[in-house]
């Protein structure tokens, strides 16, 4: 039991750089919620509440949702990228507002990185729907073939995804 909700806790929703700055938007804790409910398993929050300073610190967008908390970074751990994504756009909220995606991928130390969705809500349902990957916004539909031919990848080989 969370005191966010009832599986969501404020301190995995804090900025990592330990300001205090923890209070997710309403509404992205209500769709995080749904989306639990959907996959009947726990959303590992990568990150959630981001304060300027440490936006910056980490290369974050300017205009991140995560500033004003209206974004979370997750995973479920046990469910491929592609089903969590599945899921994700069955949530009004999320397909309304928006869903980055994060593939795995290794980094010049050899460390994986990635592997988890952005998902975002928006204040103005009206906005375009969108899939973000590698910075372009794209088709919720090509989201899906490019998570698609990750599976592909992932199933030809014995590469383990870490988080
Ligand atoms: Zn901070
Ligand atoms: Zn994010």
């Amino acid at each position: 039991m969370g005191n966010l909700s009832p599986h969501f806790d404020s301190t995995e929703a804090a900025c990592h750089c330990g300001c205090g700055f923890d209070t997710p938007k309403c509404r992205l804790i209500v769709a995080l919620e749904e989306l639990r409910g959907d996959i009947h398993r726990p959303l590992k929050v990568n990150c959630l509440c981001r304060c300027a300073k440490h936006n910056k610190a980490i290369g974050g967008h300017v205009n991140s949702f995560h500033l004003t908390a209206a974004a979370a970074d997750v995973r479920a751990p046990g469910l491929s990228l592609l089903a969590l994504f599945n899921r994700a756009i069955c949530v009004k909220a999320f397909f309304e507002g928006g869903i980055g995606v994060y593939p795995p991928w290794k980094d010049s130390k050899g460390k994986w990185r990635g592997n988890f969705l952005h998902l975002e809500i928006r204040d103005n349902p009206k906005h375009k729907r969108f899939a973000v990957y590698k910075g372009d916004s794209i088709p919720f539909s090509e989201a899906l073939d490019i998570l698609k031919e990750i599976e592909r990848l992932k199933s030809s080989t014995t590469v383990l995804i870490g988080g």
